[in-house]
């Protein structure tokens, strides 16, 4: 008997675009003879869009309005044997999606609520993984309120960190919204953008120097495995949405020219994290690697990372052996899976 799976993609955030390209890839991918895929796409207005309006919204790339609210359609979700929640950011991969459909009793491929929420929002994140004893950079958290109530509060605790820093959103993705702040007179704007964005905004330190960016995937429930370690190189001055989305602008090292003893540090690294934040099924985990210093700081945990045929993630497990095909395939078995 055929899996019977519901994709769903777009959603509310920053990624909605993102989201849609993973999509049509892994639709391409997932094997006929095993499942039966239905899309459902959320427009950006959150709402759930009927199959015509779906196809079309996969066509162009975006869906800005239409569909019925989500209740309405995760009422006939019943009868799925598992959804993909292919969703960036908030509303989607932060853990809002993901108690729905546990509400719903519809096993789904990723990290539940809790492993999803915390690895959404960088400041949960980074308090959980000092716990844990992994190392990252300086941060600080900034609130809305504050920063409309005291911006000298907020503008020296940035200032403590020193110049340049880097002021984000702390539930988001694909560097929307962030930015790097090289002297004090830019830190309102930045400030701006990110609370703009998002309730809550996390500053962080630079790394020492410019440092290489590294990235290794995880696959698995509670006996995860480590894919070899990948790295991204760009002229940019960091890895904005541009760099990211423009052909050509950066460029995928697989595995990264790394010491042996500093790759295997990275999975074990990641291994730990993934762990410490219950994740599940999937997350790309993402280093900074200071040469000059031998410094590896952990910078994020994606738990749904982009996922089209030439995303970082599912070329890691192919430079393990895994395709793109068995690599979803296994994504959906590893759903269904008891934990
Ligand atoms: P993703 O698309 O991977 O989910 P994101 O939007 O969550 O990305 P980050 O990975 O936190 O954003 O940051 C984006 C980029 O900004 C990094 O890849 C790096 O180039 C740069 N960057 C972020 N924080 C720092 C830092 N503290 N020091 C140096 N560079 C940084
Ligand atoms: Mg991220
Ligand atoms: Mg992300
Ligand atoms: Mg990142």
């Amino acid at each position: 008997m055929k899996k019977r799976i519901l994709l769903l993609a777009g959603g509310q955030s920053g990624e909605h675009e993102v989201s849609l390209m993973s999509a049509r890839s892994v639709l391409n991918a997932l094997p006929k003879d095993q499942f039966d895929v239905t899309p459902v796409v959320i427009s950006k207005q959150g709402r759930w869009l009927p199959p015509t309006e779906t196809q079309r919204a996969l066509d162009s790339g975006e869906a800005a309005t239409g569909g019925d609210l989500v209740l309405h359609r995760v009422a006939s979700a019943e009868g799925y044997d598992a959804v993909f929640p292919l969703l960036h950011g908030p509303m989607g991969e932060d853990g809002t999606v993901q108690g729905l459909l546990t509400l719903a009793g519809i096993p789904f491929v990723g990290s539940g609520v809790l492993g999803s929420a915390v690895s959404m929002d960088k400041v949960m994140t980074k308090q959980v993984l000092e716990s844990a004893g992994i190392p990252q950079v300086a941060w600080r958290l900034a609130v809305r309120r504050e920063w409309q109530q005291q911006p000298d509060a907020v503008r020296d605790r940035a200032a403590g960190l020193g110049f340049p820093l880097f002021v984000k959103p702390a539930n988001l993705g694909s560097s929307v919204g962030i930015s790097k702040v090289n002297t004090p007179d830019e830190l309102d704007a930045a400030l701006n953008l990110a609370f703009g964005l998002d309730r809550r905004v996390i500053l962080e330190a630079m790394t020492s120097h410019k440092p290489r960016e590294v990235e290794v995937g995880i696959l698995g429930n509670d006996a995860p495995i480590a894919s070899p370690v990948g790295e991204l190189r760009f002229a940019a001055d960091f890895y904005d949405y541009e760099t990211k989305y423009t052909e050509g602008r950066a460029t995928m090292h697989i595995p990264a020219p790394l010491p042996p003893e500093v790759a295997e540090r990275v999975r074990s690294v990641a291994l730990t994290a993934f762990r410490a934040l219950d994740c599940a099924g999937l997350a790309r985990v993402d280093f900074f690697y200071v040469e000059e210093t031998g410094e590896l700081l952990l910078n994020e945990v994606n738990t749904m990372p982009g996922f089209t045929t030439t995303s970082m993630y599912p070329k890691l497990f192919e430079a393990a052996g895994l395709g793109y095909s068995e690599l979803v395939t296994r994504l959906v078995t590893l759903a269904l899976e008891e934990r």
